[in-house]
Order: structure tokens, then sequence, then C-alpha cells
């Protein structure tokens, strides 16, 4: 048996970064992935005739990707067609209330004065002039660095840089720092709301996480074809350059001979040797003890009461009037503390929930309405319950209710038919990401502590590597791939060192 090679436990993004990293130094890299197609979280959901993407649906910071293709002798544009959206998201609160952001600041500047007033737009220039120095702060030293520590951050800030450190503002919470920039409760809901994108509430995350807002700033993009391209454009260009992925093999183990990695032994008995192991599932399948107990304290324990966001999505082909959808589309809750107390303190879904809705026929501009039915995505907030909770049938239905009537509340009118219509809740998320409890973006980041204690690249265990959305630096499909890069370096360091 080849013991040298690498394996990778999962083709989910951070997943096939690792393996195009380790395949393109020459490394012999096999891809285990339990599902039948790649992209993990990045999936698309058949309605019909009609393929929908049924999981991240804004594509940002996109030099990430160029990156990594490059440094794979490849190049992102003849893989991926990407559209720069104009109107970054529009925002709604009633048939009356509308806000879009654009991708031209002054726009969208102008479009927040019209809404809230002069004071509001001067808020929204220091909100995003905050929101880039905290990016720059982080991204070099922080998010770009192997270890989410501390020490390391102020080391790498210099002694000059600790004034910087302060003004990362780990220590306020967001929805706090965003009332020091907005007197309108609705921008502060919208602007709140970032901290969603790494499962997190605007009351508990810290106001660091107003980086999101310079990220989105720099660029919005849609993918020709659906978001799952990436996925199958990474797994290509991994398999390009040797690395072999294998659909259907569900890994049920992970093999350590004296303190070290040995291979992984899957669901249908057979063993595989390796001298090194990249989990890209998520690190509570780890510490849960699902992948043996071997490996269970490869890490410190990962708490459920700690998880992030889950949610209840649905997608589906149905006509839509009355509202005018952009690509990206929220319809807020008039309550957003008692959201997030329903999610987090009460563990339960929201009676009040923000709605968001991906119409993705809608082109980069919000126009090129189709005739007839439309593909829809839209997510609720929901519980990481999936493993405790069976969320059931009468439960899910007034749910459903409570959403599409917070769209017709807004002008929203979606004429739906349940046969074109399919729904993921938490309990089938814990299913096909396990020991989440359906969290899809691993620990929330409440509190300052938070990011720095994500789990890291390196175990505790050698030859054993993490990659992924639940590690450092951080959920979304950016993060995910730095990960997968982190994770490949790692490796390649220790083998050198050894
Ligand atoms: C509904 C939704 C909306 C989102 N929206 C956005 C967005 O708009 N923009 C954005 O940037 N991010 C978004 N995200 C987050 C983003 O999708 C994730 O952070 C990212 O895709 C996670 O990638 P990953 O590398 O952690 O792998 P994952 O996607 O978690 O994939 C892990 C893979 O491992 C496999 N696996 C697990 N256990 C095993 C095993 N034992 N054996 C074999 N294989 C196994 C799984 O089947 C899966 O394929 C969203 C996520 C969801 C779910």
């Amino acid at each position: 048996m080849p013991d040298k090679q690498v394996i990778v436990i999962g083709a989910g993004v951070g997943g096939l970064v690792t393996a195009i990293q380790l395949a393109a130094r020459g490394l012999q890299v096999r891809v285990l992935e339990r599902a039948e197609a790649p992209g993990g979280k990045m999936r698309e959901v058949a309605v019909g005739p009609h393929r929908i993407d049924a999981g991240p649906t804004v594509f940002t910071m996109r030099w990430i990707f160029e990156d990594i293709f490059e440094a794979a002798g490849a190049r992102l544009d003849e893989h991926l067609e990407l559209e720069p959206l104009s109107i970054i998201a529009r925002h709604a609160w009633s048939e009356q209330e509308r806000l879009d952001l654009h991708a031209d600041h002054e726009r969208s500047v102008e479009a927040i004065g019209d809404f809230a007033g002069a004071a509001e737009a001067r808020g929204y220039r220091a909100f995003c002039e905050q929101a880039r120095t905290i990016y720059t702060t982080l991204d070099p030293t922080f998010i770009r660095a192997s270890r989410p520590s501390l020490m390391g951050l102020m080391g790498r800030c210099g002694l000059s840089g600790l004034g910087n450190l302060r003004g990362v503002r780990p220590y306020d919470s967001l929805w706090d720092m965003l009332g020091t920039y907005f007197k309108d409760e609705r921008l502060r809901q919208l602007f709140g709301r970032y901290s969603t994108y790494c499962g997190s509430s605007p009351f508990m995350a810290p106001a660091t996480l107003m980086l999101i807002a310079h990220v989105e700033q720099e660029g919005v993009w849609s993918v020709v074809g659906g978001m799952h391209r990436v996925a199958q454009a990474l797994a290509r260009l991994a398999e390009g350059l040797g690395a072999t992925i294998e659909y259907g093999r569900d890994v049920t183990g992970i093999i350590t001979r004296s303190g070290g990695v040995r291979g992984v032994s899957l669901a249908d008995g057979e063993q595989i040797a390796a001298d090194s192991v990249v989990v890209n599932a998520d690190p509570a399948a780890l510490t849960s003890g699902r992948l043996g107990a071997d490996v269970c304290r490869a890490l410190p324990p990962l708490a459920p009461e700690r998880r992030s966001l889950s949610a209840l999505t649905w997608c589906l082909s149905a006509e839509t009037e009355g509202f005018p959808l952009a690509r990206h589309n929220v319809f807020f809750g008039r309550d957003y503390a008692s959201e997030f107390k329903d999610v987090f303190a009460q563990g339960r879904l929201p009676r009040d929930g923000t709605v968001y809705v991906c119409a993705q026929d809608r082109g980069t501009d919000g126009n090129g309405a189709p005739d007839g039915p439309e593909r829809l995505f839209l997510l609720l907030n929901a519980p990481p319950r999936g493993d405790r909770h069976d969320f059931d049938a009468v439960e899910i239905e007034q749910c459903e209710q409570r959403v599409f009537s917070r769209l017709e509340h807004c002008g929203l009118r979606v004429r739906r038919d349940p046969e074109r219509m399919v729904m993921t809740t938490p309990v089938e998320f814990e299913q096909r990401f396990p020991a989440t409890g359906g969290a899809l973006y691993g620990q929330a980041t409440h509190g300052w502590k938070a990011s720095f204690s994500r789990p890291a690249s390196r175990t505790k265990i050698p030859g054993l590597y993490l990659a992924g959305g639940s590690t450092h630096p951080g959920a979304g499909i950016p993060m995910a791939a730095m990960s997968g890069r982190l994770a490949a370096e790692a490796l390649l360091a220790d083998r050198r060192s050894t």
C-alpha cells in the first residue's frame, strides 16, 4: 500500500484547495468525499428541470482564487466566468422602505442619504473608512497567518501596531459599534447582518466583523452557470494536477500508530494507508469521536453551545410579482434582537426572522426578470440543533407561512408550488455535515476571543491537518479556500522539517 500519500477527507472548497496546492507540488493526493459531487455546502439542488444553487450565492475576494489558479499554473478566467454585480443587494422593510447598496460607493452614499438623511450618509462614509482600516490591519497579520493567535497578531503588528489592534474593535459588539455610525435602526440591521456571514449574532459578534462591508465593496461577483461551477472548476484543476477524487466514499475513522497518522478506514471496511490526512469535514467530527477515539483529542473540545447559525432553506421555481427583485435581496424582520434571541438563546426558529432571497435568473444589475417561473433560493437563520430537535412538519409549516408573509409584507408575492420546492432543515445539514447540529460556519464568532480560538491547520497529532470554513481564518468560500492553502503549507513545512 502506498503510504507516502496524502488523504483529504472531503471535497469542500477547503479540501479541494489543499489538494490543488499539494498536487501542484508533486505530492500524491487522494480526496475521499462521501457525497456524489464536489463542493460540500456549495451544492446545487434539482427542482423539476432546474438546477438551483442551494449554498453560497455571494462570491467575493476573487483574487484569492486568481492566486490559487495561478500558483497551479492555470488562469481563473479560463475556468470560470465571473460577472461583477452593480447592485450588491436590495434591502426591504416594507413596501415603502427599500434600499439598494451599490458597487459604486458614491451611489450607495446617495441612496442612504435619500433613504435615511444626510447624517446617516455621513455615518456610512465613516463606517466604510473604519471597515477598510480593520480589513487592511487584519489581512496580512491575521487572515493570512497560519495560526489564529493574539500574541502572533500583536507581534506582527509591532509596537506601533498596538493602536491598530485596538482599532480593529475586538472588544465592542458589532451592534453597539454600528450605533455610533447610524441612528437609524434599519441601517444598524443592514450592516449588523454581516455577522451572519460567519453564522453569528450582531449583538454578540465583535465589531471587527465590519471588515465584511469592505470585502463586499471590493467586489461581489456572480458566477455564470451557478456557484456550483466553482467547485467543479476546483475539482477539475486538482484532477488535472494528478490528484484523484473519489465520490461516495464515507470515511469513518482515522488510523494512528505510535502517535502519528497512518491512514483512514471507510464505511465499506476498506483501509487506506497514508502518512498525512487533511480533514475537510467539520472539526466537530473529530472532537465528537465520529472519526475514531484515537483522534478525538486532536484539538480542544468544541462546545455545542458555541455553534454558529444553521439555516432553513428553500429552493424553488416560482412566478413572482409585486417586488422588483435584484439578484440578492434581504427582507428584514422588525425586531432584530428577538430574531437572535430566538435562535441563540431559545434555540427555536425565529418568529420574526429576516429572509434572504437569491433570484438566480436576475442579471448583475437586477434586470432580466424572466417571463414565467424563476429560480429562487430563500434562507432563514435557524438554531444549530439538527442533532437534538427534529423540526417537525407543523413547526416547519408555521415557519414557512411566516417567511412568505414577511415577503408579502414587503410587496413580494411568490406563487409557490410544493411540487417545485425543496427545503433543507438543520436536521439535513447535520446529516450532510456530521457532528455540527447543522451549524454552517463552525463555532460562532461571539466575543473577542472567538476568532483566536478557531481550530488552526495543525492538530496535536503529527500528520493530521484541518482545512475548511470551520477552521482559521473563518467561514465563507474565500476563507475556506485560504484555510486549504494554510493546511497545505503546514503539511509541506512539516515534511521538509522531518
Ligand atoms: C446555505 C449557505 C449559504 C452560504 N452563503 C455563503 C455565501 O453567500 N458566500 C460565502 O462566501 N459563503 C457562504 N456560505 C459558507 C460557505 O459555503 C462555506 O464556508 C464553505 O463552502 C465551506 O467549505 P469547507 O471547505 O468548509 O467544506 P464543506 O462545504 O463543509 O464541505 C465538507 C465536505 O466534507 C465531506 N465530508 C464530511 N465528512 C466526511 C467523511 N466522513 N467522509 C468523506 N467526506 C466527508 C462533506 O460531504 C462535504 O462535501 C454559505 C453556506 C451555506 C450552507
